[in-house]
């Protein structure tokens, strides 16, 4: 998806702080960080909302688990505790159209969110 702005940066034709990489998924550093550790985890297929999972996604879905559970252990974020988020859609404020998963974390997060 040429117009896609996750999939410019899975192509390295936007550039942006690559943490971790794999086949599967690339993770990155958000570039208006809203916590000390704040990155996205994304799969590098171009899907544009969780809502439009299918069931052949499931594994890809599973290790990006996989993944953001040794990129906190990574960021020294796992012991104290972390946030995943995912935001679907309109109502949750969902602005690039390629899913990601927010990894936050390294201060206190309040519940619940705005
Ligand atoms: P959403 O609001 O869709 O859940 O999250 C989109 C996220 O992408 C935001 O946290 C925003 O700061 C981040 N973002 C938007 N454009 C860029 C970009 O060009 N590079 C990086 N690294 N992050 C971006
Ligand atoms: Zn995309």
């Amino acid at each position: 998806m040429s117009d896609c702005l996750f999939c410019r940066i899975v192509s390295r034709e936007i550039p942006s702080d690559i943490v971790y990489e794999d086949e599967l998924v690339i993770a990155f550093n958000d570039i208006n960080p809203q916590a000390p550790v704040h990155m996205l985890v994304i799969p590098k297929k171009h899907i544009p909302t969780i809502a439009d999972l299918e069931d052949a996604d499931r594994d890809l879905f599973g290790h990006i688990h996989m993944v953001i559970k040794d990129l906190a252990r990574q960021e020294g974020i796992d012991e104290k505790g972390y946030r995943v988020v995912v935001n679907c859609r309109e109502s949750a404020g969902q602005s690039v159209f390629h899913v990601h998963f927010h990894l936050l974390g390294g201060r206190s997060l309040g519940w619940p969110p705005g």
